[in-house]
């Protein structure tokens, strides 16, 4: 094992972790050189709480280097295999504007409008698809409509001016919109993660992608060759292979997203399936565990609770030995403080209707008719960020399957209508209702004693990736006290427990 004790330096562990995760020592160098030159750039922010936040990332990255360096092997990575203009934009529109300027701009927004905006909009171009896949939910939707140019154009000024610079475009397949390009070009100060299941992007898309610089596909699986033509069709796997390959000489920042379900959960929380599509090039990754929504829900599909949990322990697993940035959306609430709708994300359907996130298939306001700023200064928004967090246990964060009373109630309360017909069926069928009742209680039997385990110290901390691990009840402060205040039980009184723990001075580097 390696110590920072035994006179090794910054620059010797990053060779070496550069080295352990395969790159060259020219790309090392590369990436050495390129991440110095970032931070130079994060750091001559002028926002006023800029700096407080580049200051925490860079301690958090000395930690990291000690407790966590898969994290920092993925920085070299990406700092190493992407395009010029990918790695410019990762860090100018990415990194700067979406992480470390966000909360300054972000605060001083919420003075003004009396909440804070969200910091990213999901948005619907096309239900068009050209896949058939089986069960997919894009088909509860209109297929013939797009979303009109000038609407999109609309959404995104909007979104610019409340300070929101990520985008995510799913679908339907967004590829198919015949503007798609254009919109990319029209904003380069947005990135833009795409959703895509890949069969449109060929050589010369990926070069151009490469060239924009600010979009990072995300391209679906199933699994292997068998799982994916399985659900998807003959021939889709081997074109998604061919694009990853398109896309890693080009320079593109591409990742995976995947949909654990109660018959896949076992390979798709396997090494060997990350690793699969590290070797081609992914270096980031969604697992979104099926939810019951859509026209036909068909809740033996979810994951049992036992499941999930499964996946939480290899998320965490991956994390300190995979150079890859996975993120399991329903595990990960400890990361973000719990449920993300309406607060830090919201979603536009194709035909204009604003729901708090993808999964919560209810709205009260169209973009055709009012403006984001008054939609999310709604009453439907302001009541569902009023709740959040709806429990202390941020292992614990959907209001759809954790606590699923707090949907039916706001979705009551608020007035809010189905974006599609059936989308109401998690709230108004029976046997969804008693089937999430159930589930939500026999999780949370196994989510309590999580949370008290050692991997978040007693329900006080968490492993934040690059900030290393981090008070819940000192960065989260509000929303404890108001998580607690939720379910009647008392704020604990000892803040401050992870700043006096002991320090690891041991890496995980091994010296091979
Ligand atoms: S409601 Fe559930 S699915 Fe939607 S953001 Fe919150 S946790 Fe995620």
């Amino acid at each position: 094992m390696l110590s920072m004790e035994q006179g090794t330096g910054p620059m010797e562990m990053l060779t070496t972790l550069g080295r352990q995760v395969g790159l060259t020592q020219a790309e090392v160098d590369r990436a050495t050189e390129r991440l110095t030159g970032a931070f130079s750039s994060l750091m001559a922010t002028d926002k006023p709480s800029a700096s407080f936040d580049v200051n925490r990332l860079v301690s958090g990255l000395g930690k990291n280097l000690l407790d966590n360096p898969m994290l920092v092997a993925w920085g070299l990575k990406v700092a190493a295999r992407t395009g010029d203009e990918v790695f410019s934009k990762f860090i100018g529109n990415f990194l700067k504007r979406s992480v470390v300027e966000r909360k300054s701009v972000v605060d001083n927004m919420a003075d003004e409008l009396g909440y804070h905006p969200p910091s990213t909009i999901l948005i619907n171009p096309t239900m068009r698809c050209n896949l058939r896949c089986k069960g997919c939910y894009a088909y509860s939707f209109d297929q013939k409509a797009d979303m009109d140019r000038d609407v999109i154009e609309r959404i995104l000024l909007q979104a610019k001016d409340l300070g929101i610079h990520f985008i995510t475009m799913t679908g339907g397949e967004p590829f198919l919109y015949p503007e798609i390009e254009d919109i990319f070009q029209s904003h380069p100060d947005i990135t833009f993660m795409v959703y895509t299941n890949a069969q449109r992007i060929d050589a010369a898309r990926a070069q151009r992608l490469a060239k924009l610089g600010n979009v990072w596909p995300t391209i679906s699986v199933e699994g292997y060759e068998t799982e994916t033509d399985e659900r998807r069709g003959k021939g889709v796997y081997a074109k998604l292979i061919e694009t990853m390959g398109h896309l890693k000489d080009a320079g593109v920042l591409f990742g995976i997203s995947a949909v654990p379900t109660r018959h896949n959960t076992d390979m798709l929380a396997s090494d060997e399936f990350l690793d699969h599509y590290i070797d081609q090039g992914a270096l980031f990754g969604w697992m979104f565990t099926y939810m019951p929504v859509g026209k036909d829900p068909d809740i033996d599909l979810m994951a049992t609770p036992a499941q999930r949990e499964q996946l939480r322990r290899q998320s965490l697993h991956w994390r300190q030995s995979k150079p890859f940035f996975m993120s399991d959306f329903w595990n990960d609430g400890p990361l973000c403080g719990g449920c993300m709708s309406a607060s830090r994300i919201a979603f536009i359907t194709t035909d204009g209707w604003v729901q708090p996130c993808v999964f919560v298939q209810f709205a009260t306001h169209n973009v055709h008719e009012h403006s984001l700023r008054d939609i999310f200064d709604s009453e439907f928004f302001h009541a569902i960020r009023g709740r959040q967090p709806y429990h202390p246990n941020f292992l614990r964060p959907c209001k759809i399957i954790d606590h699923p009373h707090v949907l039916r109630e706001v979705v009551e309360k608020c007035g809010a209508r189905p974006t599609y017909p059936g989308a109401d069926s998690i709230i108004k069928d029976q046997h969804i209702r008693d089937h999430l009742d159930n589930y939500s209680q026999e999780y949370a039997e196994i989510a309590e004693k999580t949370w008290n385990s050692e991997d978040y110290e007693g329900g006080h901390s968490v492993q934040v990736p690059f900030y290393g691990r981090s008070d819940l009840y000192k960065i989260y402060e509000p929303y404890m006290r108001r998580a607690h205040a939720q379910v009647g039980t008392p704020m604990p009184s000892c803040s401050g427990k992870v700043e006096n723990r002991p320090k690891k001075t041991e890496s995980r580097i091994k010296i091979q």
